[in-house]
């Protein structure tokens, strides 16, 4: 196949570049590099399979040749970013979906959105499956990624039903791995980054909100099955087999880096979910898909690959 990946500088877009190589298929990455980076794909350059074209993909979009499949993975995703990228978060969830929509329709290739867990907000429902609608608050801080995401989500079956596209959208849970940006704001690696450096790790308001953590090759190989598969509807990815608090969670990066570092309480931000759990009934149902990678053995595999970019070893695994 002939892929675009629309965020494919990104951390998830660029382990989805690899496997997409790796499986003998063309891959077109477009980015902007607002919050992706040239050294994720950097391997990639020389390979004539692979192409890169900086872009944002909110303006009109033209690319030459056929393309199979579109993958739209452009957007900022990391709270911290939800103030920084308010108005062009809201623009790559609505216009670049749009635009994205529009290539699929115009090559007839299929199509796949990266959807959030933040679809479903505060959740009043636990776990969240994909039949819940949310609880999100329009005009909060997270508003801008929540409504973005649900507006994509409601193009994207527009498109579907209009126009016949073939289209997929996955809900994507917390994930995690190498490759993430050790400034990102997100509670892996910030926990991770402090950790390391024997500084005091920020856990946000008491720490008893939960959250669940998918590896990210999990993550790459359910996307895989979803694109395969004939399913239009949305399905959860994430890995429900342990539910950790955030103070779990900064005890846990605290013992495996040996760390000294304390434990320091900072303001919860506003409309923070409390809690958060995949019902991933409809992917193992659907798509026989199982994730393999538990957190201990996750979070173990990304602070050896942060150690080692500290370092400037410069890993790529
Ligand atoms: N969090 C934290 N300390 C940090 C960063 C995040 O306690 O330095 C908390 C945050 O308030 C949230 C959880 O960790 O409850 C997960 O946050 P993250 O930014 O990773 O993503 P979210 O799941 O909220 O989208």
């Amino acid at each position: 196949m002939r892929i675009l990946i629309t965020g494919g500088a990104g951390f998830i877009g660029s382990h989805l570049c690899e496997r997409f190589l790796a499986d003998g298929h063309e891959v077109v990455v477009m980015d902007n590099l607002l919050t992706g980076r040239i050294d994720n794909i950097a391997v990639h350059l020389g390979n004539p399979k692979f192409r890169f074209v900086q872009y944002d993909v909110t303006e009109y979009m033209h690319v030459d040749g056929d393309l199979d499949f579109i993958l739209h993975f452009a957007s900022p995703a990391s709270p911290a970013d939800f103030e920084r990228f308010g108005i062009r978060i809201l623009k790559v969830g609505s216009l670049g979906t749009h635009k994205t929509l529009g290539l699929a329709r115009a090559k007839g290739a299929k199509f796949l959105l990266a959807s959030t867990s933040e679809t479903y907000g505060d959740p009043q429902v636990h776990p969240q499956s994909e039949e819940y609608w949310g609880n999100v608050n329009p005009i909060g801080i997270r508003g801008v990624y929540d409504e973005a995401k649900r507006f994509a989500e409601s193009m994207t079956m527009a498109y579907h039903r209009l126009h016949g596209i073939d289209t997929r959208i996955v809900r994507i849970f917390n994930t995690y791995g190498p490759r993430m940006r050790r400034n990102d704001g997100r509670a892996i690696p910030n926990f991770i980054t402090q950790a390391l450096a024997g500084e005091d790790v920020t856990v946000y308001g008491d720490g008893s909100q939960t959250r669940s953590i998918g590896y990210v090759s999990d993550l790459v190989e359910g996307v895989c099955r979803l694109m395969a598969a004939d399913v239009n509807t949305p399905v959860n990815i994430g890995n429900p087999s342990e539910e950790l608090t955030m103070r779990a969670l900064a005890e846990k990066i605290i013992a495996f880096t040996g760390s000294s570092s304390r434990i320091i309480s900072r303001p919860l931000p506003q409309d923070d979910p409390k809690t958060r759990l995949p019902d991933i009934t409809k992917a193992r149902r659907l798509l026989g898909w199982e994730p393999k990678v538990g957190p201990d053995e996750g979070l173990r595999r990304t602070i050896d690959w942060f150690v080692q970019e500290t370092s400037g070893a410069g890993a790529t695994h």
